[in-house]
């Protein structure tokens, strides 16, 4: 490769990130400590002080016992709105539209039980055809839930023949002319599968002049990616934590709902203690009280120990910042784009994420040509260190996170792909 493993060290030397933040996965031998990760798009890294900060919240149930709902440092009936602010920073949302609570799929349903309300021939609900498939269960089971047949609501927007990634100006045509059946969009804000960022402003602005409600999946956005969801004007939103979020397996998930719904006494919600005004919550009263918040879609108490990893994880990235973040993203993606293209110039090796930086977070997802993803990915792990994440039949995705990832585990990942490619083949 004409570019060395000693210009890898040099980039890392002048553009360090946070890797110091967190724990890096020791190696199973071979000639480095650490394993290059690059699946934090799928599971990020512990951050270093989440443990200490988890324990002390454990340690002040040790101690409080009941009294730590109000008497604990950090106490636990507000504790969610230690985190709203971050929430918010994070996907551009005023506070009072951004809440963490549940896990994604949840707060998903909990949204569209507000915001699918399907009206006369308006019943449709459009998502992309490679749709997380957890999203696609979710949407179908809405439909049957207002006694539709799924195969006939949920419109599935595919790319043009020959194409990978959709087009926005395919979509705000759908949307231009058939927008008048669709009820709901609910597209991923970076498709998981194929790194793709969407123009989530022009596709909300179209779903919206077309009379629809426009929801976002921000899994593989939120902590990828800038994002200014009041500003866009986006219906509503929700996301996970355990991705890009570095919050832990099975993370408590954010959501946001735009300020023009929040006092909008005709959006129905599924509500439960934690939906009622916290100064009214122990009158115990029969009746309901919410803020115009987001916090009115909580439903129950929520859990403290899984609500502290992401209070930790997300006080990293407001000292970061995201800014400084996704440009260091760009440069780091880009590099690996470089380095990719030069280990499979000759091979049957097709890169399937937008080479347009604006128009993908750090993920490059690869397709082989022919083998097994899963196959590829298990011999990156185990001959050589490198953490990657397969997508059956022939996706492999690759993703330096803008805070631990280095220019070397970037260099790692396409020396080891040099290695392994032809052999899978
Ligand atoms: C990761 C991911 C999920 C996972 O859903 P959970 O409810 O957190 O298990 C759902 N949708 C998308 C788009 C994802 O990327």
């Amino acid at each position: 490769m004409t570019l060395t493993e000693d210009d890898a060290r040099r980039r890392d030397a002048a553009d360090p990130g946070h890797r110091d933040l967190f724990h890096i996965p020791p190696a199973d031998g071979g000639r480095y400590a650490e394993v290059a990760y690059l699946a934090g798009n799928s599971l990020g890294l512990q951050p270093k002080a989440t443990r200490a900060d988890l324990l002390d919240d454990l340690d002040e149930w040790a101690r409080l016992g009941v009294e730590g709902h109000l008497e604990a440092g950090r106490p636990w009936l507000p504790y969610h709105e230690f985190l709203t602010e971050y929430a918010a920073r994070l996907v551009g949302a005023l506070a009072c539209e951004a809440v963490v609570m549940n896990s994604l799929t949840v707060n998903l349903h909990l949204l569209m039980v507000s915001f699918y309300r399907p009206r006369g021939e308006r019943n449709r609900i459009v998502i992309e055809d490679s749709a997380f498939p957890s999203d696609s269960y979710a949407v179908r089971s809405q439909a049957r839930f207002h006694g539709f047949d799924p195969d006939e609501t949920v419109v599935r927007l595919r790319p043009r023949p020959g194409e990978d990634t959709l087009r926005t100006e395919d979509i705000v045509d759908y949307l231009g002319a058939d927008g008048d059946r669709v009820a709901l969009v609910l597209l991923g804000g970076v498709n998981y599968l194929t790194g793709e960022l969407m123009d989530i402003p022009a596709i909300t602005e179209a779903g919206r002049a077309a009379g629809a409600i426009v929801g976002w999946d921000l899994a593989h956005a939120a902590g990828n990616v800038p994002l200014q969801l009041h500003e866009w004007g986006v219906d509503f939103a929700a996301w996970c934590s355990y991705k890009y979020l570095n919050s832990g397996p099975g993370a408590l998930a954010g959501a946001f709902v735009h300020s023009r719904h929040l006092d909008d006494p005709t959006i129905q919600r599924f509500e439960g203690w934690w939906s009622t005004d916290p100064a009214t919550r122990f009158e115990m009263t029969p009746v309901s009280r919410p803020l115009a918040r987001a916090d009115a879609w909580q439903v129950s108490n929520p859990p403290i120990y899984a609500m502290g990893p992401v209070r930790t994880s997300l006080e990293i990235f407001a000292q970061v910042g995201m800014p400084a973040l996704r440009a260091r993203s760009e440069r780091l993606t880009g590099y690996l784009e470089q380095l990719i293209d030069e280990v499979t110039a000759a091979r049957t090796v097709t890169l399937v994420t937008p080479r347009d930086p604006g128009r993908r977070g750090c993920q490059l997802s690869l397709r082989i040509g022919s083998g097994s993803a899963s196959e590829l990915a298990k011999r990156l792990r185990h001959e050589h260190g490198v953490i990657t994440d397969a997508r059956e039949p022939d996706i492999v995705r690759v993703a330096p996170a803008p805070l631990y990832s280095t220019y070397h585990d970037c260099w790692r990942v396409a020396e080891a792909l040099a290695h392994t490619i032809e052999e899978v083949r």
